[in-house]
């Protein structure tokens, strides 16, 4: 299957699990997960009308963003280093995967610098995975308080990565539990729009199911470009 016949088979299930709950699909952004895939297969999407990627390892996205025209827009979806804010800060239209103060802190100052503003998500751990990066549930609060005061920074909602799991009914619950954390946020006013909130939640494996529970941003690589190469 080429990536222009995947693109057009998800965004018909987007379509299908948006309309099954009664959503407009036109509320669902695709983000074309392209880590560790070649420049190439972004330019592959992009001829077949994409332009929303995202990408794990700020290196790799610095390296596309230079052969790759600015049509195209990234989200970051991996850890962020402090020490690389600045970058993440030059090359991302949104970093889905805020988790502490300082980290924002970091963006908001290079953000200055580049007079610019940014989108970001605070990342949820939110079935309390030891393995999973994000804040805690209970935390959240807390961090979106703290971000408020930092004026380059415009946090619109919140991502999670819930726990591996077989269990579609346990997936499912996670993403309830996203979503009901969210509107809780929105009811003390703490992101930049309280009446719209995006959820980025959903990958390959579980997309339409993150969709039937209000997911706004899903994130889906394999299904789009293939098996990821191993890392050499
Ligand atoms: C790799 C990755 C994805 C895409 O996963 P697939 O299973 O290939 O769709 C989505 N979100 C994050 C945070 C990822 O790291």
């Amino acid at each position: 299957m080429s990536i222009s016949n995947n693109l057009l088979e998800i965004k018909k299930k987007i379509h299908k699990a948006a309309e099954s709950c009664g959503r407009d699909p036109q509320t669902i952004k695709l983000v074309a997960v392209s880590k560790r895939h070649s420049t190439a297969s972004i330019k592959e999407a992009m001829t077949a009308g994409h332009f929303l990627f995202g990408e794990n390892y700020i290196q790799e996205a610095a390296k596309k963003r230079e052969v790759i025209n600015d049509k195209a827009q990234f989200h970051f979806i991996g850890h962020v280093q402090s020490n690389k804010a600045k970058q993440a800060a030059e090359l991302f239209s949104m970093v889905e995967t805020v988790d502490r103060y300082k980290l924002a802190r970091a963006l908001n100052n290079h953000l200055n610098q580049l007079n610019k503003k940014l989108d970001i998500l605070v990342q949820v751990n939110i079935g309390k995975d030891p393995h999973k990066s994000g804040i805690m549930p209970e935390e959240t609060t807390e961090l979106l308080e703290r971000i408020t005061s930092l004026p380059n920074i415009r946090p619109l909602g919140l991502m999670t990565i819930p726990p591996l799991s077989k269990e579609k009914e346990d997936i499912r619950l996670h993403f309830k539990n996203l979503y009901c954390l969210a509107e809780d946020l929105a009811h003390k006013k703490l992101f930049f729009d309280n009446s719209s909130v995006e959820l980025s939640m959903g990958m390959t494996q579980d997309f339409t199911i993150a969709i039937e529970e209000g997911a706004t941003i899903i994130r889906v690589g394999t299904a789009i470009f293939g098996e990821r190469p191993t890392l050499a």
